[in-house]
């Protein structure tokens, strides 16, 4: 029994030092690019629980909502409390209306909106929510998104949701994660549920 906790405590401390190392190394200090992608449900609410998160913080945030269905939102209800700024294209892409030329339009409308955000020092954290399809659908230039994120100040955190990130994406990225769809009870055939889907 003695010997099997002394294993446990020098494990421990391997496992202590090896993270203390870690963060010695880490010396960094600049905002993020998170990407948060895949089929799974959760893109979405892991970028409004960042803003959240921030928020209780102090910090400044500011929302862009690039697809937006017929209901009213839940995050928005709230954060528009704490003076978080949302933009949304509100007219446009919807699932139900896919019209090129108007949702482009309305797709670059809010798109330079973005653009005033990704150079406003004084915000802290950028959602650009389902921006990924923008990207895919061609509404927003690929190298217009890439050059505002990187040129973007220089502490501004930035997350971006939606399924099938684009490659320049994700390389740009510090931190990209996937959520996989193991199982969705709207494929068994439930309604959306007010304060779990929006
Ligand atoms: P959420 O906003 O709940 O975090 P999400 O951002 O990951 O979801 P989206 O692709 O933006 O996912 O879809 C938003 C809506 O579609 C939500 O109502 C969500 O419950 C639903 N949804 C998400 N993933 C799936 C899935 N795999 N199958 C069916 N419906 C889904
Ligand atoms: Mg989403």
């Amino acid at each position: 029994m003695t010997q099997r906790n002394n294993r446990h405590s020098d494990r421990q401390q391997k496992l202590k030092e090896t993270v203390d190392n870690k963060i010695a190394q880490a010396q960094t200090v600049k905002g993020l690019l998170l990407v948060i992608t895949g089929n799974g449900k959760g893109k979405s609410t892991s970028g409004f629980g960042t803003v959240a998160r921030a928020v209780g913080h102090g910090l400044k945030c500011a929302v862009a909502q690039f697809i937006k269905g017929n209901w009213d939102c839940g995050e928005r209800n709230l954060l528009e409390q704490h003076n978080v700024e949302f933009q949304i294209m509100n007219t446009g892409f919807t699932w139900e209306t896919q019209n090129k030329e108007t949702d482009t339009a309305a797709a670059l409308r809010i798109w330079q909106e973005c653009r005033r955000m990704l150079q406003d020092p004084t915000i802290d954290l950028v959602l650009l929510d389902e921006i990924t399809y923008m990207v895919s659908y061609n509404y927003i230039p690929l190298e217009e998104v890439i050059t505002a994120l990187e040129n973007r100040p220089k502490m501004q955190s930035v997350v971006i949701t939606g399924r099938a990130a684009h490659r320049a994406l994700i390389e740009l990225a510090d931190t990209v994660s996937e959520v996989k769809n193991v199982k969705h009870a709207f494929d068994s055939g439930v309604k959306v549920l007010k304060g779990i889907d929006w």
